[in-house]
């Protein structure tokens, strides 16, 4: 069954957040885990907790993706900037604990200069310091566009950071089209290739979401920049090809485009019914 959902604000809590998705007709939901610019998070409301998993239940809402703020960079060359990704981090994880059995997505990082062997050693150190044997969330790396010093453009650099991490079990990975459109893989033109690449490079099972973004910019641009479906370079067909590919149809899906609910509401229904 098509698991379709798109990101929400958290600011009224879990429970609104359910409602607010059952309401535009998806089955789950993404959200920020605090301030996206980073911040403190707000105290876990244990209420909203246990009137989101009763209200889950009840609508069939099995799995939904956390976000950490985008701005957190555990591969700075500024200690204390790293260490602040990597507290952070450990919160929202630890927070998770409430709502076991969900995802957290996290950008990798951006090297800034320091080369992307030294990056990717420093996220695999970060990672190292936080997972611990019995969690029950998922952490996924997010492909990304490869925009500046952003590490996770190519799919190499997310199979190095995988490889060194110890409980490798507690990682998975989020592909977002829109990135690895911008990054350079042609996944409107040629989606069997790209995903044999993935395939090859870190393991098609390593999947566990998928962000389902247009893009603004061509093939390559290494820009990050979401476009509604339909409207950019990747366009509607290609967008459903990935969502009915047999090695990604019974993902997870978010739409990260550039909507308020009404918009999520529509494309959520346009892709819903021509969907098979
Ligand atoms: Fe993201
Ligand atoms: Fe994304
Ligand atoms: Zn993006």
């Amino acid at each position: 069954m098509l698991q379709i959902g798109c990101h929400l604000s958290a600011s009224k809590g879990y429970l609104h957040m359910g409602r607010e998705a059952v309401s535009i007709g998806a089955g789950t939901f993404q959200f920020f885990t605090r301030n996206p610019r980073g911040g403190s998070a707000k105290a876990v409301d244990e209420k909203d907790v246990a009137a989101y998993h009763a209200f889950a239940a009840e609508n069939g809402i099995r799995v939904i993706l956390a976000h950490a703020p985008y701005t957190l960079n555990g591969c700075s060359a500024d200690p204390a900037i790293r260490d602040f990704a990597t507290r952070t981090m450990k919160d929202d994880l630890r927070r998770m604990e409430y709502l076991p059995g969900n995802l957290y997505n996290f950008h990798p990082g951006s090297h800034v200069g320091q080369g992307v062997d030294a990056g990717i050693e420093m996220i695999a150190a970060m990672l190292n310091a936080i997972l611990w044997e019995d969690m029950r969330t998922t952490v996924l790396l997010e492909t990304m566009a490869g925009k500046g010093s952003e590490v996770g453009g190519s799919f190499e650099e997310l199979r190095a950071i995988l490889d060194r991490v110890a409980l490798t079990d507690h990682m998975g990975v989020c592909l977002d089209t829109c990135h690895v459109h911008d990054a350079g893989y042609d996944i409107a033109g040629d989606l069997d290739g790209v995903l044999t690449r993935f395939d090859k490079a870190v393991g098609l099972d390593r999947i566990r979401a998928v962000h389902i973004n247009d893009s603004k910019n061509p093939l390559g641009a290494r820009k990050d920049r979401h476009e509604k479906i339909g409207l950019g370079a990747i366009g509607t067909e290609a967008i459903l090809r990935v969502m009915t590919h047999p090695a990604l149809r019974d993902k997870p899906f978010y739409l990260e485009t550039p909507n308020e609910l009404e918009g999520y509401a529509r494309e959520i229904a346009m892709l819903k019914e021509k969907w098979a």
